[in-house]
């Protein structure tokens, strides 16, 4: 499973999340500010080339190696760890996997390097969940789709260096009467594409998050990413990608709860004694290193399916769904392992509570991924 190239990522990464996202990051999540020289750090470092080969500027590694670093990230920032995810996993990877020789070459040394970020607009204002609800549009006129209709919640899609966004919209018709749903690539800056101002957020306050709206936005029709009409599919192999890649950053978030609880229970006194030396302390914090630790192995279980060429859409599922729930539940009782000061932004278990959350919405809610388990086993 893990060899010792990825023990070493594992552990360059957590030094640097210590030693240089540590450090910052409180700031940035109280400004509401992307932090740009982490970013630039975390390119030079080679981590938004991770999964990809070296002839597109990537680092060669597997899956493994981004699921591996999402965690250590998200041991001490979520921020940091979902911009690389989705710059990733929904910015560069569907370039990578269905885009034209002409759009890798064009792309992906500049996303791989981590010096621009690409974003991925599926969600719209008016569905989420039921993608098929599509309402973007794109119409060909000559040699240009004109892009007309709005995203919502999209990652990485307003820094000063995000160069693109892929939208799914609808350009016409199915054989069997559905809608005929494609992706396109839209470059920053492109007339007619305006990135709305970013959203005040209850968590992930360091990440970047828009709404996009598009009004005759005109691209040329090159832009497409892969075959028209496969918009649905390809949304769907990305999707069940991500799904690993989030599980792993809800292990990280889960793992952190952990770390900072044992921490603070072997400094805290009450009634003569380190809070750590009660039992209902001591259980608290058995329970969230048992969730964590069975978390990783769904995560672990998922990703090498994945590697393998295995069906593993269930088991992406499966990890998505424990690793965010016991994160939340993590994030939960970290804060009350904390008492009062648990509640104070100062202290890192209340950025992990407040972080907690979205992973059970993101990249398909715990109830999507319960129907994707559920449909998996026949019913
Ligand atoms: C911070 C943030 C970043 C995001 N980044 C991106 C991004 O980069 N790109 C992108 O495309 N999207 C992004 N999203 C969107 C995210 O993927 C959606 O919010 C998510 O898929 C849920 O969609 P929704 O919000 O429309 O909820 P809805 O689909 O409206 O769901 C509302 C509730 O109804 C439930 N529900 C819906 N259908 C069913 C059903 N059939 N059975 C049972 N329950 C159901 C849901 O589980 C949920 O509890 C982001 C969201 C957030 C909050």
């Amino acid at each position: 499973m893990l060899n010792e190239e990825h023990e070493a990522l594992r552990q360059s990464v957590r030094d640097f999340a210590r030693e240089v996202v540590a450090p910052v990051i409180a700031e940035h999540y109280e400004h509401h500010t992307f932090p740009y020289d982490v970013v630039r750090q975390m390119g030079k470092m080679g981590l938004f080339g991770l999964p990809f080969p070296e002839e597109h500027g990537g680092m060669g590694g597997d899956y493994f190696a981004l699921c591996l670093t999402l965690e250590e990230l998200a041991r001490v920032d979520s921020s940091v760890a979902i911009t690389l995810e989705a710059a990733i996993s929904l910015g560069a990877m569907p370039i990578y996997r269905f885009g034209t020789d002409e759009q890798k070459a064009h792309w992906l040394p500049k996303l791989t390097s981590g010096e621009a970020l690409a974003a991925f607009g599926l969600t719209e204002p008016g569905f989420g969940s039921d993608a098929g609800g599509t309402q973007t549009r794109a119409v060909l006129d000559g040699d240009e789709w004109v892009i007309n209709g709005s995203k919502a919640f999209i990652t990485n899609s307003g820094t000063d260096i995000t160069a693109l966004v892929t939208v799914t919209a609808v350009t016409g018709v199915a054989p069997d009467g559905s809608k005929e749903l494609s992706t396109i690539i839209v470059p920053s800056g492109t007339p007619g594409f305006t990135v709305q101002p970013g959203y005040s957020k209850v968590g992930w306050c360091a990440s970047d998050t828009h709404e996009l709206t598009f009004e005759d936005c005109r691209v040329p029709a090159a832009n497409l990413l892969g075959e028209r009409g496969r918009g649905f599919a390809q949304f769907l192999r990305i999707l069940d990608e991500g799904r690993i890649a989030i599980a792993a950053l809800a292990v990280g978030l889960a793992q952190g709860c952990v770390d900072e609880s044992v921490k603070y229970a072997k400094e805290r006194h009450a009634f003569g004694k380190a809070i750590g030396d009660f039992q209902a302390i001591q259980f608290k914090i058995a329970d969230m290193e048992t969730r964590a630790h069975t978390a990783r192995l769904a995560y672990y279980d998922a990703a090498e399916r994945m590697l393998a060429g295995q069906d593993f859409k269930r088991q992406a599922a499966i990890a998505k769904l424990y690793a965010s729930e016991s994160a939340v539940t993590n994030a939960r009782e970290a804060t009350q392992v904390h008492g009062g000061y648990g509640f104070m932004n100062e202290f890192p278990v209340a950025r992990f509570w407040r972080d907690s959350k979205v992973l059970e919405i993101g990249e398909g809610t715990s109830e999507v991924q319960r129907m994707i388990i559920a449909r998996d086993l026949g019913l």
